[in-house]
């Protein structure tokens, strides 16, 4: 703990406060969130531990990378260590670009795009190795984000884009267990989740579409004043027409990602297929 040195803060989570730190071992500056366990109810209390053992697992390029944890017991407070993204978050890109009346470039779109799919791809898809190491039998892990938005996509000092938050993500088997309640936005709230409210992997592939819509046309696909008229243009999937700037390509991509029916939806494997080669910048570096 004696080896950070706290700086200015940097964002207000839910739980407590986000703190630039300096690790002074190699003066390396890092993110730390501060949060205060007295106020907790048992439910955050767990969805925090959820957070920190997720976190543990995913190491990838796009992911938030978690370093370490430590628990203050005198002041009954959590410290989580994670990588410092000096750039902010997606909202405020999409936030500036509204103001000044300009739309983003179809390049930086993909360039965003791809880089949140092989996120996700990798929480979907990845394999989870704490526990199974010791076996050699690596065993399929899905995780489910459950709150993919603009606030929770930062941008890294190595100029990627880190998919982060996973505050209410929670670990999936593969057995089909499906978390049963819903605690994300609802503007990206998935048709299934309104009529089932069960959520899967495909629930993320409809808050992926309603990013990707947003990066292009500088509002949510769907928007209405109070929730239950939310729910019904959801569950309708009636999409207002993209800015006519964006390709076919992009607007496929959409239309394919906010299908009603959660089936129809592709897997994130599928739209990497999908995806022309050209489109990932991310493997041009
Ligand atoms: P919450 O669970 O309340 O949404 P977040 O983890 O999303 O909390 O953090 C809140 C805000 O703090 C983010 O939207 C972001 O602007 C900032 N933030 C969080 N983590 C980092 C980080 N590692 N680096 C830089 N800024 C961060
Ligand atoms: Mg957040």
């Amino acid at each position: 703990m004696d080896n950070y040195e706290p700086l200015e803060i940097i964002g207000t989570g839910s739980f407590g406060l986000i703190r630039k730190v300096r690790r002074k071992s190699d003066s390396r500056i890092l993110a730390r969130k501060e949060i205060d366990y007295r106020r907790m109810n048992d439910k955050e209390r767990n969805q925090l531990v959820s957070e920190v053992n997720i976190l543990r697992e995913l190491k990838h390029p796009n992911i938030v990378r978690y370093y370490d944890r430590y628990i203050d017991n005198t002041n009954c407070m959590i410290y989580i260590i994670m990588e410092y993204c000096e750039g902010g978050d997606l909202s405020s890109i999409i936030k500036k670009c509204r103001k000044e009346g300009n739309y983003l470039s179809e390049s930086t779109i993909w360039f965003f795009f791809t880089q949140i799919l092989q996120a996700l791809h990798e929480c979907h898809y990845g394999y989870g190795n704490s526990k199974c190491d010791s076996d050699h039998s690596q065993q399929h892990i899905t995780i489910l984000h459950r709150d993919i938005k603009p606030e929770n996509v930062l941008l890294g000092s190595d100029n990627k884009l880190k998919l982060g938050d996973f505050g209410l993500s929670r670990k999936l088997n593969l057995d089909r267990e499906l978390a049963q309640t819903y605690v994300g936005t609802p503007y990206y709230m998935s048709p299934e989740l309104i009529t089932e409210s069960h959520y899967d992997t495909k629930s993320d592939i409809w808050s992926l579409g309603c990013l990707l819509y947003e990066l292009c046309a500088l509002q949510p696909p769907f928007q209405a004043k109070s929730q239950p008229s939310l729910a019904i243009k959801i569950s309708a999937g009636m999409i207002p027409p993209l800015p006519s700037r964006y390709s076919e390509e992009l607007n496929n991509i959409i239309r394919a990602t906010l299908m009603v029916d959660p089936n129809k939806r592709p897997t994130t494997m599928e739209l990497l297929k999908m995806m022309h080669p050209s489109r990932d910048i991310t493997r041009r570096e």
